[in-house]
């Protein structure tokens, strides 16, 4: 047993505060890893408020984390003491069932087990998220993180750049593509880097004039304000794929109007309530579809990092020491960051 540093939510209204706990003794299979760097995800604060209306309390977020492996378990075989290493939002999931058997362990059918907020398969116990000075995760769900790229800006790949690379690849990405991101936030900002890298035409979506500029920086052939209906207008019948990851609920009609034939938008952003369900003869008229896409597996996370190691790819962010986690957290709701707070976990060593 490991005594550990942490920052927990002790009930959905209190702020996060220093707590200890205890990681587990090594299985056979373990990686153990000091943490740090920790990305700050939205996922993190409807778990810590209790949004979703599941959390176990008291709860330690973070499924960003880039750490260094201190220690392994007898029979692993991958990882040595030293390595740099990543883990997102999987820590375990069945392994047997056709989803796992795929590769595809977000979409495990008995439930994957989440890093912060999940039930242990062996002991049933709650697991704590890299808000956190160590972690032990089996070998299976640890990832490598290449060595070209600065370790605080690949924390954010773990869950906002996954989640943005898994449609791109699913819905062909690449050159000759036309793909729109909506929404230049922690997700969107990774959409406009990933689907330049891949070589699409990319389109951001924005409401916001002032992200035009920084839009472009980041890889965007074109932005549009999707307010002005003379500028969504212009772009009818023509995205092979858009990306939507705005959690706000709101119209998606004028977004799938944009499609062409069989064309796909699909939603990765988690909305609090549903978006009004869009208009059944603009998806019939011409084959388009309405998709969601959750996280990605293991397999695909590693080809992630890796694609971010060969084009040096790595999340926009504001590094804070843990301390100013709850600030962190007010600012995230204003849209006050660039794009990502990552959490400097050596603060909590010192
Ligand atoms: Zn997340
Ligand atoms: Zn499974």
């Amino acid at each position: 047993m490991n005594t550990t540093h942490a920052y927990a939510a002790h009930d959905a209204t209190s702020k996060l505060a220093p707590f200890e706990l205890q990681r587990r003794a090594l299985r056979d299979h373990d990686v153990q890893m000091d943490v740090l760097f920790c990305g700050v995800c939205h996922s993190d604060l409807h778990t810590a408020r209790d949004e979703w209306k599941n959390t176990v309390y008291p709860a330690v977020p973070g499924h960003e984390i880039v750490g260094c492996v201190t220690a392994v378990g007898p029979q692993v075989s991958n990882y040595k003491v030293g390595d740099l290493v990543g883990v997102g939002c999987l820590v375990d999931s069945c392994r047997t069932c056709p989803s796992c058997k795929e590769g595809l362990e977000q979409y495990c059918e008995v439930g994957f087990v989440g890093t912060y907020n999940g039930q242990d398969r062996v002991t049933g116990e709650n697991t704590y998220g890299g808000y956190s000075t160590a972690i032990v995760v089996d070998e299976a769900f640890v990832l490598r993180v290449p060595k070209n790229l600065d370790p605080a800006g690949v924390a954010p790949l773990l869950c906002a750049g996954i989640t943005t690379y898994s449609p791109l690849r699913q819905w062909g990405a690449g050159p000759g593509k036309k793909v729109g991101i909506v929404g230049l936030g922690g997700l969107g900002h990774m959409g406009v880097k990933l689907a330049h890298a891949m070589g699409a035409h990319v389109v951001l979506f924005t409401t916001s004039t002032s992200k035009i500029e920084d839009a472009k920086r980041l890889g965007a052939d074109e932005v549009v304000i999707s307010r002005n209906p003379d500028e969504m207008a212009a772009h009818a019948n023509s995205f092979d794929l858009i990306v939507n990851t705005v959690a706000a609920p709101h119209d998606l009609n004028p977004f799938i109007n944009l499609l062409r034939r069989d064309g796909t938008m699909t939603l990765v952003g988690a909305p609090e309530h549903d978006h009004p369900s869009p208009q059944v003869f603009n998806l019939i008229m011409k084959r388009r579809r309405l998709a969601g896409s959750l996280i990605g597996g293991i397999a695909e996370t590693q080809e992630m990092l890796d694609f971010c190691g060969e084009h040096g790819i790595t999340s926009d962010i504001e590094m804070i020491p843990m301390q100013k986690v709850n600030e962190a957290y007010e600012r995230m709701l204003k849209s006050d960051v660039k794009y990502r707070f990552v959490i400097d976990i050596d603060s909590m060593r010192k």
